[in-house]
């Protein structure tokens, strides 16, 4: 416990008085303001009018960490920086290797070079989301956590029983995700390394309607009748390409789930509205750099 100053109020007036006291500058924001009966004291910089003196708790000391992305128990620092790396590997015990991206994704596969600036000479960790559990490898095949909130989106669009198509499943972060409430998910990759991986996570999470297919989403519609009620296309920089493919493969009245990194509203309407879609609804997903964003277009196939 600390001593301060203190002003007393009465509860009612409490938040009113907290603004005004922030908005004068002499709230101390390193303490925690507490009830007293019908009072609430707050604690103040400076011996103002009526004060006295009384005993607070400290609020904890948010500890300034270097910016880093957190995957599992791998954080990826934004710097090049040994020293804080070793200080953010001490500061959870549940981080257990700090990279440094070497490159931007990259090639077909969409994967990062990285350096391992502390803790375990590894890229792979596991990753929990809505309760599935993934193994994942950051040198191997592509796995971002920031799309959780758009995976939960599509899946409490769905109906039961649906049958899904994830041209470009990666790991599987989708693919097992809707398997909650699909028929069947086709999860499909070009990388064989993300394939293994997405085997590997339907045997961890006990997923028993998941295909996986190691393919060229290309070479789908050869392979597969047209029986899917949703498409997922998450290949933010080229699936635009793979759209002929996707509404071959996508049941009238289905949705196609087409993900675009773009630079303004609308980019891709004009490509998508040369299909046979009886309607399109474009969203912002989340941003990606200055100027430019995901997107998703839930697309209607006629
Ligand atoms: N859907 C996964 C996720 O959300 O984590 C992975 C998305 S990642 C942005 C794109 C994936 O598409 C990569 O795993 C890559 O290997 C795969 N890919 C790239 N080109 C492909 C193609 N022509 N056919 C099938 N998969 C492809």
């Amino acid at each position: 416990m600390v001593q301060q100053w203190c002003i007393r109020v009465g509860r009612r007036q409490g938040e009113q008085r907290r603004r005004a006291l922030l908005e004068q500058g002499v709230l101390d924001l390193t303490l925690k303001p507490r009830k007293d009966g019908e009072s609430v004291l707050f604690p103040v910089l400076a011996m103002l009018e009526g004060c006295t003196r009384e005993e607070f708790e400290a609020h904890p000391v948010i500890e300034d960490l270097p910016r880093h992305e957190l995957i599992g128990g791998i954080a990826i620092m934004q710097d090049r920086d040994p020293g804080e790396a070793e200080r953010l590997l001490v500061s959870r015990p549940s981080i257990h290797t700090v990279l440094f991206p070497e490159s931007d994704v990259e090639g077909d596969f969409r994967t990062r070079r990285f350096e391992v600036l502390a803790g375990q000479p590894t890229t792979r960790t596991r990753y929990i989301e809505h309760g599935h559990r993934f193994d994942i490898d950051l040198s191997v095949a592509y796995f971002s956590g920031r799309l959780s909130t758009e995976r939960q989106r599509i899946l409490s669009s769905m109906e039961t029983g649906e049958c899904v198509l994830d041209m470009f499943a990666g790991v599987g972060p989708y693919a097992i995700t809707l398997a909650g409430k699909a028929g069947l998910v086709v999860a499909s990759d070009l990388n064989p390394g993300a394939v293994q991986l997405l085997v590997r996570n339907l045997s961890l999470n006990r997923t028993r309607n998941v295909l996986a297919v190691l393919a060229d989403a290309s070479h789908l519609t050869r392979v597969f009748p047209r029986r899917f009620n949703r498409v997922i296309m998450n290949l933010p920089l080229g699936a635009v390409r793979f759209l002929p493919c996707a509404v071959n493969l996508c049941l009238p009245g289905g949705v196609i789930h087409c993900y675009a990194l773009q630079e303004k509203e609308g980019e891709f309407l004009p490509e998508i509205e040369q299909y046979p879609v009886s309607d399109v609804c474009e969203r912002y997903v989340r941003s990606y750099s200055p100027g430019r964003w995901h997107a998703v277009y839930d697309i209607t196939r006629e």
